[in-house]
């Protein structure tokens, strides 16, 4: 943005500025922030209308500058795709609680998880590559090693079907208190106020006793991940650890499963269902009381807190080991982090994409052609470019220490 414009009306040549800073110029015509007036957070107009959110400055401006119009809709529309005003992505995606995963490729591209549920079609047809099917593969294989009895029990409600997973979850829970490792093994709670679900890989005791918390990444690449792809894994079984530790300690009740899931705890279980539980040795009729006697048998178990958190690669076509990683276990960073996610789904703030340092992740990306936020990165970076050329005529020379003008090296801040 170039700082010495001090017209009061902006000139029309700006077609290639991104939006952001189309606005933040246009910030340069509103009167300052009216600091004495506690509902008052942003600029206000000339007329003292309150301008606090971007829409509102959106529809100031254009009836402002009517002849840019166009430019502002522009801004408006982007803007309006990504976040809907007054309604939190929570409600937009009409979302009661959320799985471990998604925080994880959220971890990714904030934007790109957006983007898959307003573009879902595209979504589909990146979780049907070959990578992701031969990854979902291997999982039940390993997850059949570990059940080689399995019994097929008809589930008519969604209570039956929720039911068979506490089922397998009680027969887990022996298989681990006997010491043997089992894989698939579902895991919720309430993180920082929010429900989540999600499914640790496997879990195991080590010769030591420790209790292992296993996450399997299959990988078509022979080689370890890249530190930003092993960030979100690690998040991934921080969290499992949280949510687990949370269960075995009773700090999760009845109340926020049935919530969360909207299950009703009346709801008698189907015949064959009962059939089976009595055959287990359980005498539970309605779903509450399969889901009280998980919670008390959880409780009540010798089991305790994770004790190791580790990643295992391996190789898709192979199947060979490439590596494992130990994760370190900092609660209070991973708090904080989730948190930090969870302000984007509470509506206290838009997605974010990814910066230049990690544009190699839009390469990949399914909507990089129509990604606005790449694009007004790239505009971001171009217009920098050329400021730094005005100001430096002989910026295309190479640099003391090998930047040629990319942006990162020249120290520039980029949102
Ligand atoms: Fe995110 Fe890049 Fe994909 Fe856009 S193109 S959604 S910024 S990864």
């Amino acid at each position: 943005m170039n700082s010495n414009i001090t017209s009061t009306e902006p000139s029309d040549d700006w077609g290639d500025i991104s939006d952001a800073e189309l606005l933040d110029v246009q910030s340069e015509h509103l009167a300052p922030p009216d600091r004495s007036s506690p509902t008052l957070g942003g600029n206000v107009g000339d007329d003292g209308q309150s301008l606090e959110t971007t829409e509102k400055r959106i529809d100031y401006l254009i009836k402002k500058w009517p002849n840019l119009a166009h430019l502002f809709e522009r801004v408006k529309n982007r803007s309006t795709a990504l976040s809907v005003p007054n309604q939190s992505p929570m409600e937009r995606f009409l979302k009661r609680h959320l799985s471990v995963t998604q925080l994880c490729e959220q971890s990714w591209c904030e934007v790109k998880m957006a983007y898959g549920f307003i573009k879902p079609k595209v979504r589909m047809l990146e979780m049907q590559n070959t990578e992701v099917t031969t990854g979902a593969s291997i999982h039940l294989a390993r997850e059949l090693e570990v059940k080689p009895n399995v019994v097929t029990v008809a589930a008519v409600t969604r209570e039956d079907r929720e039911a068979l997973k506490l089922i397998n979850m009680l027969q887990m829970v022996s298989a681990l208190e006997t010491g043997q490792l089992v894989r698939e093994f579902p895991v919720f709670g309430v993180l920082e106020g929010m429900f989540f679900m999600g499914v640790v890989d496997e879990l195991n005791r080590s010769d030591s006793g420790e209790l292992v918390l296993s996450e399997l990444k299959t990988r078509s690449h022979n080689s370890l991940p890249r530190p930003a792809q092993t960030k979100g894994h690690a998040l991934q079984v921080g969290m499992y650890k949280l949510l687990f530790d949370s269960m075995v300690k009773g700090s999760v009740k009845r109340d926020h499963l049935l919530h969360n899931l909207q299950l009703d705890p009346n709801r008698v279980l189907g015949s064959d269902l009962q059939t089976h539980t009595q055959s287990l040795g359980l005498q539970a009729v309605t779903f509450r009381e399969l889901l009280d006697h998980l919670l008390v048998v959880l409780t009540c178990s010798n089991l305790h807190a994770i004790d190791k958190l580790r990643l295992e690669y391996s190789h898709q076509s192979s199947g060979k080991l490439i590596g494992t990683r130990e994760v370190a276990f900092e609660e209070a960073q991973l708090r904080t982090n989730i948190r930090g996610y969870l302000a984007y789904w509470r509506g206290e703030r838009v997605p974010q994409g990814v910066e230049v340092e990690e544009a190699w992740k839009c390469r990949m990306c399914p909507y990089e052609e129509t990604c606005d936020w790449r694009r007004d990165r790239s505009q971001r970076l171009m217009m920098v470019n050329k400021r730094a050329k005005l100001e430096c005529p002989k910026s295309d020379d190479p640099k003391p220490n090998g930047s040629n003008l990319n942006g990162s090296k020249l120290g520039v801040e980029y949102r």
